[in-house]
């Protein structure tokens, strides 16, 4: 390696496709090695402009935004997996160190592409099938194919669940979302689960603690999540060691987060996968030995991985913009919450609140999961984000 190429040279440059909460989180972690994190995103009014002065303004969907801003780069990662990854094979081409690498980025963008992965690696996930669109789907129904009830997934530009539908019955066809996707077997849901791996150049693989989410059925957001989850020591062990399995079978360096269901007949599926810090690791920061983002950073600069030992029991709440307020955002009830032991307030920054925008989140730490969790109740209660 040249000296150049070392990631403790004042002259390495790594950068992040994303300037959002996650990007800022990582530039923290970064600035802990006082490394200078390199972020492309639209807007400098985006949480990671307040802690890097390395900020590009531009589109990380963009051909030629994404290739510019690669090109000045030692190593590339990303927040956000909907990027443009033609400019990322061309510059993977010309050789740049990019975690993940594009081509599994491209399996990981499309559901579809990501079932399939699953099916031909044998990692149990729920039956699946795969349709061009809508007419596609209600004409599988006529010839019963497919049985109520089931999930509808859109292959690509799904997120936080906006690109999921339930359909019950017949009289919830008018819920079919339009364009390519993909129909899954309802899932008879005992607890969601998310465990985290991560994986450097050298081999080295190691997986946070499962956590367990708990989503708020409006929103289809996460709304608080536990660690640890209240599962068997041997399902915890069967966890984890299925998600290293798929980031191995992956071969993907830097964070893997692997959503889990665990179904009522004791079973573990995988649901989908995100190659980047994860909203199911944000607790790490307070809660374990090292942070999820200083992991992903150890791992896509092939550094030593971090221990993943928890230091106490957390509970993360997921602080959403409030209903029925759009506008700039105004805390409410920061000192009440700030007064009770154990709680970590994260603030992203965003200027404008909308109706179960992920403003923030708080990770209460105590000495049991139950008293981090009557604490969460409080805190859920008194802090609010609302417009002004
Ligand atoms: P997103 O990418 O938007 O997070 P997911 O695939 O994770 O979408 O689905 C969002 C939520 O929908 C899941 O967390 C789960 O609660 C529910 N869900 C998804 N797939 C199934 C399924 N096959 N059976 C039952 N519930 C499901």
């Amino acid at each position: 390696m040249k000296p150049t190429n070392s990631p403790l040279h004042p002259d390495f440059k790594l950068g992040v496709l994303g300037g959002g909460q996650l990007g800022k989180m990582l530039a923290l972690a970064a600035g802990n090695w006082h490394l200078p994190l390199y972020v492309l995103d639209s807007d400098k009014d985006f949480p990671a402009a307040r802690v890097t002065p390395f900020f590009t303004e531009g589109n990380f969907k963009d051909y030629n935004d994404v290739y510019q801003f690669g090109k000045r780069l030692d190593v590339l990662t990303i927040e956000i997996e909907h990027v443009n990854t033609e400019a990322l094979h061309q510059l993977e081409k010309e050789g740049l160190t990019i975690h993940p690498s594009p081509g599994k980025l491209d399996i990981i963008k499309d559901k579809g592409a990501q079932k399939l992965f699953y099916q031909e690696k044998r990692i149990p996930t729920a039956p699946f099938q795969l349709f061009e669109d809508e007419q596609a789907v209600r004409l599988a129904i006529e010839k019963k194919a497919i049985t109520f009830p089931f999930v509808q997934k859109t292959r690509t530009a799904g997120y936080d669940g906006r690109g999921v539908s339930v359909i019950r019955d017949a009289n919830s066809l008018g819920d079919l979302l339009p364009g390519a996707c993909l129909i899954e077997a309802q899932v008879e849901i005992d607890k969601e689960l998310a465990v985290i791996v991560a994986r450097n150049a050298d081999g080295e693989t190691r997986a946070f603690p499962a956590v367990e989410m708990e989503f708020n059925p409006e929103a289809n957001l996460v709304e608080f999540l536990f660690c640890p989850a209240a599962i068997t020591p041997e399902l915890e062990a069967a966890a984890e060691k299925l998600a290293i399995q798929v980031a191995v079978d992956y071969d993907i360096y830097g964070l893997l987060a692997v959503e889990l269901f665990l179904d009522k007949k004791g079973q573990l599926l995988v649901n989908e996968v995100a190659p980047r810090p994860h909203n199911s690791g944000h607790h790490t920061i307070d809660s374990c030995y090292t942070s999820q983002f200083e992991q992903h950073l150890r791992a896509v600069l092939n550094f030593p991985l971090g221990s993943t030992r928890m230091k106490a029991p957390s509970v993360m709440v997921n602080l959403l913009g409030a209903e029925g307020h759009t506008g700039p955002a105004v805390y409410q009830g920061m000192e009440d919450c700030l007064a009770i032991e154990g709680v970590h307030i994260h603030l992203y920054g965003k200027a404008i609140t909308k109706p179960f925008r992920k403003m923030g989140h708080v990770t209460i730490v105590d000495e049991s999961l139950e008293k981090a969790k009557d604490k969460a109740r409080k805190v859920k209660a008194l802090l609010k984000i609302v417009s002004g």
